[in-house]
Order: C-alpha cells, then structure tokens, then sequence
C-alpha cells in the first residue's frame, strides 16, 4: 500500500544584488525569494529545486534534515540557475539522492552552467554554489515514492522556456516551478515573441489537473500554497500585456501603476526589469 505523503516548503530568502541600475522609488535589488518542496512520505522523501547561494544551502541542508527523512531524489523543475545551483552542495550530505529532470531542463542546466559567471557571478560575488549536475530523464511512470508515482507535467515556455511542474495525485499538490508566482513580482523578461501565450496556456493545463495545493517557485513565505496563486499569476500577466499597450506612458508611470494594482508583492525589481524588456 503507498504511504500518506506530506509535503512541506521552504523558501530561501531575497538576496542583494551588486553593481545592477537602481529600482525606481529606492525599492532595493534583490534576486526573489526562492522555494524548495520536501515531499516527504514515513522514511523517504524527494525535494524539489534547490536555491543557489552557499548561505542559502546551508539553510536548505538543516531544514532538510530536521524532517529526518532519506533523500531518495531531487527533481529539478527547470534550467534557472537560482533553481539548482545548490544541488551538488546538497549530494554531498545525501550522496545516495538522485538528481532528476527533463531532457530538455538538462540540456538547459548545461548551458546554464557555462553562463555561470556572467549571468550569475558578476551579480551575487563569492556566493553562487559551484558544481555540475548531469539529472537522469524521468522513468516511466514518473519518481517513486513509497509507492506513489510523482509525474512530470511538461509546462513549455512560461518565464523561460521548458518549463515543468512535478505532480503528486494522491494530496493533489502540484509543485509548479516557475509557472505560478505568488504575491512576487514576474520574471517577464524573456517573455516576447509568444511568451506569454505559452504561459496562459502552461496556466491551463495547471487549472485542469485542479490541484489542491500549489506551490509557487517564488513566493512571499508568508502566503498559502493553495491553488489561488494559479489565477493571480494569469492576472498579473494579463494586467502586464494592457498595460504594455497603453501609450504616453512612461516606464516610471507603468511601473506605479503595477506596484497599486500589486500591492506587497515581492521584488519590484523583477517588475522594472520586466518593464525595461518590454517598453522601449
Ligand atoms: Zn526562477
């Protein structure tokens, strides 16, 4: 018989960035919070996405252990560095785990892993966790665990391309990636030429399986990881696109208007970056 699982977050917490242009209205530059999923049954447990920095792993690692569980695996959702720079910092405290993905998230990681220092270095000196990871495709019939099958849901393009969630069927928890954002601002930069079609559809396919839970690869620690987040990510890009096609207004009038109709939300950098990309 499969074991009742349980599943638990954590969520490492925003980062300063260095040497980045500032954020309209002195918001500080940070990279957005980050979460991990421990889904855990009697003796084993699987997580889900690993922050990046080495204070960060730290944290991760202790958290981890606490639930006294063995790492049978770590499956990682999609190639974003912030997702699973930390992961061979955390093999060497459950060298048995398994590292799982994707064909196309690996293909990813190993381009990611060569933009390491341009793309992640030069912003976060001295505190990216180094190491490769080379995940194994999936089997057949998705992770094992105490006889519950977890199953990769292929999301395509939503704040970058192939995108997955992990499904879990028995709680009706979907662990989503960075397809669902909640109450933190959206990584909307590489979201032209059809981005974001790709993403409401990715919304779609997350709204069929009618999950229970959801968790969010950003997210305020503060929020549930109910299922509403799935709707606010669709409205917040919704309300993006309008007010991309709104003219006379500048990037500084666009960007105040999401900070009222967003309130609270995290990392309003991600939001004038987001604005940069898009409005000329
Ligand atoms: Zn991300």
């Amino acid at each position: 018989m499969a074991s009742d699982l349980h599943f638990h977050v954590h969520v490492a917490a925003p980062t300063l960035e260095v040497g980045t242009p500032p954020v309209p209205r002195g918001f500080p530059a940070v990279a957005s919070p980050v979460s991990s999923t421990l889904i855990a049954g009697d003796h084993d447990a699987v997580l889900v996405d690993t922050p990046w920095s080495h204070e960060h792993m730290a944290a991760l690692i202790d958290w981890v252990d606490s639930f006294d569980r063995n790492l049978t695996a770590v499956y990682i959702t999609h190639g974003h560095g912030d997702h699973w720079f930390g992961t061979p910092a955390l093999l060497e405290h459950h060298p048995n785990a398994k590292v799982y993905a994707t064909a196309d998230v690996s293909a990813y990681i190993a381009r990611q892993h060569k933009h390491r220092g341009s793309m992640w270095e030069s912003r976060f000196p001295g505190q990216i966790c180094q190491g490769q990871i080379n995940p194994e495709p999936v089997p057949d019939g998705g992770i094992s665990l105490e006889g519950n099958a977890l199953q990769v849901v292929e999301l395509g393009h939503t704040d970058t391309d192939d995108t997955t969630g992990l499904w879990v069927p028995s709680i009706r928890l979907l662990v989503a990636g960075d397809s669902v954002y909640n109450h933190c601002h959206q990584y909307l930069n590489e979201a032209a030429h059809g981005g974001l079609e790709s993403w409401y559809r990715a919304l779609d396919i997350i709204q069929a399986l009618d999950p229970v839970y959801v968790v969010a690869g950003h997210k305020d620690v503060a929020q549930p990881d109910d299922g509403g987040a799935v709707e606010r990510t669709r409205k917040y890009l919704q309300t993006f696109e309008q007010l991309t096609r709104e003219e006379g207004q500048t990037r500084e009038e666009f960007f105040d208007e999401m900070i009222r109709l967003f309130p609270g939300y995290a990392n309003p950098k991600a939001l004038w970056r987001s604005i940069v990309s898009a409005v000329a």
